[in-house]
């Protein structure tokens, strides 16, 4: 059984252009002319553009352990309705945490066999565990994450500069990358603690600077270390010229933002709404628009959704308290429609967009079969039409709870194929190594 679509719209690496994306055995085999098909060839709506599946390389799916919060099974499916058929899941939230190999051989048995779309797995780095990273990063994780502050649960806690320059001197010998939260522990104990409906006072308990000198830290290190960096989910865009300054002494560094940074503005935050608490804080208008800009530099490199969702009650909708409700925003259904809107309405185009969600964090998380409409690569395909408009209603989230609920977008993903065949039927995802190593290592040319 052998896929081919086509579209008048197809989003390939070097542009858009009508083609036929043939495909076999779930991978793409050839791109040629839209005229050039297969009987049987699937010819997309004049309203849809075909794009590559997007790579979303930040999700916490939190099972096993927190199941109730998200779990493989729902995370996954939402994800294939938001066009997305790789997830990169993240070391924390599960428990245990995957910071040994036994903890991610238990979360891959956790996964197997109920997931829709693939996923790959980061490790984690947290103190004392350097004996564990390069036994980790043979088993396949496709990096490292650590805090550099509270992570927000005690079984994951935070690395030291001490505990950072040793694990990235471990990692630089593997070249491994190492990931981080990247505010700082003690510029936040000098901030007002958050407390109460207000949103103002939970935005100044968690500043701008704390993200700029967590960020400096991080550079230094990587700096001093040759290690390779990411700076995982960018709100302060006061960041963005100590990292243009490093990339530019080269440092090996890179840097994400996510959707509710570009989507949402501190300024239109109802008091008492923590379903928009995350961390680092949703900031003001003007470092949306700096983070946008930034991106069309690329100065950021992928958006990606930090899904890190949990049950109503840990919102704490019924005081809405900012200082009681878990940070963390729930977005992997409407990642894609979410950016595309606000790229939309800023004049970019979907060509610029979807790199940004695709290729781009695939080759973050080192997985070359992945991000890309090209021969070699698996054939997972998104049909997506990008100027219907909807309003966000049921999401296939464990939980309900997200900022977007209610919010017109624009954009709907109405089909997605994962190597080849459409999702929505029985879960038949793959558990990824780093190099996509087995099924989804690419052909040769
Ligand atoms: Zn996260």
């Amino acid at each position: 059984m052998s896929l081919a679509v086509r579209a008048r719209r197809v989003l390939l690496p070097d542009g858009e252009r009508a083609a036929t994306v043939h495909t076999a055995e779930g991978r793409i085999t050839a791109v040629t002319a839209f005229d050039d098909a297969p009987s049987g060839v699937v010819t997309l709506a004049g309203d849809e553009v075909l794009l590559p599946g997007l790579v979303d390389s930040h999700v916490h799916v939190n099972e096993p352990g927190r199941t109730e919060w998200e779990g493989f099974a729902s995370a996954t499916r939402a994800a294939a309705a938001g066009g997305v058929t790789t997830v990169v899941d993240m070391p924390l939230n599960s428990i245990p945490p995957t910071t040994t190999v036994e903890a991610l051989r238990v979360k891959r048995a956790a996964a197997e066999g109920q997931v829709a779309v693939d996923v790959a797995f980061w490790g984690g780095a947290v103190p004392g565990d350097l004996d564990q990273l390069r036994p980790l990063h043979e088993a396949g994780v496709v990096g490292f994450k650590c805090f550099l502050l509270d992570s927000g649960v005690p079984e994951f806690p935070p690395l030291d500069d001490a505990g950072l320059r040793a694990a990235l001197t471990e990692l630089a010998g593997l070249d491994a990358l190492l990931i981080a939260h990247a505010e700082d522990p003690d510029v936040i104990a000098g901030a007002p603690p958050p407390a109460g409906a207000s949103y103002p006072a939970f935005l100044a308990s968690r500043p701008p600077v704390a993200e700029e000198t967590a960020i400096g830290g991080l550079l230094a290190a990587a700096r001093d270390t040759g290690a390779r960096v990411h700076v995982v989910h960018l709100a302060d865009a006061d960041a963005l010229p100590l990292l243009r300054r490093a990339r530019a002494e080269g440092v090996r560094v890179t840097v994400e933002t996510c959707p509710h940074y570009l989507t949402f503005a501190a300024e239109e935050v109802p008091d008492g709404a923590t379903s928009f608490k995350c961390c680092p804080p949703i900031r003001e208008s003007w470092h949306r628009e700096a983070l946008w800009a930034a991106l069309a530099d690329g100065d950021v490199d992928l958006v990606v959704s930090d899904h890190s969702p949990c049950t109503p009650e840990l919102k704490r909708l019924d005081v809405g308290d900012f200082g009681l409700a878990w940070g963390g925003i729930a977005s992997l259904q409407v990642a894609l429609p979410a950016v595309w809107t606000g790229a939309r309405a800023r004049g970019l185009e979907l060509a610029q967009v979807v790199p940004w969600m695709s290729a781009a964090p695939a080759r973050l998380a080192g997985l070359p079969g992945k991000g890309a409409i090209a021969v070699g690569k698996d054939a997972d395909l998104v049909a997506f039409a990008p100027e219907e408009p909807w309003r966000v209603a049921e999401l296939l989230h464990r939980n309900p709870v997200t900022p977007y609920a209610g919010r017109e977008l624009t954009g709907v993903v109405r089909r997605t194929w994962l190597r080849g065949e459409q999702t929505g039927g029985a879960p038949r995802g793959r558990l990824l190594s780093r190099g996509g190593s087995g099924p989804t290592r690419p052909v040769p040319e």
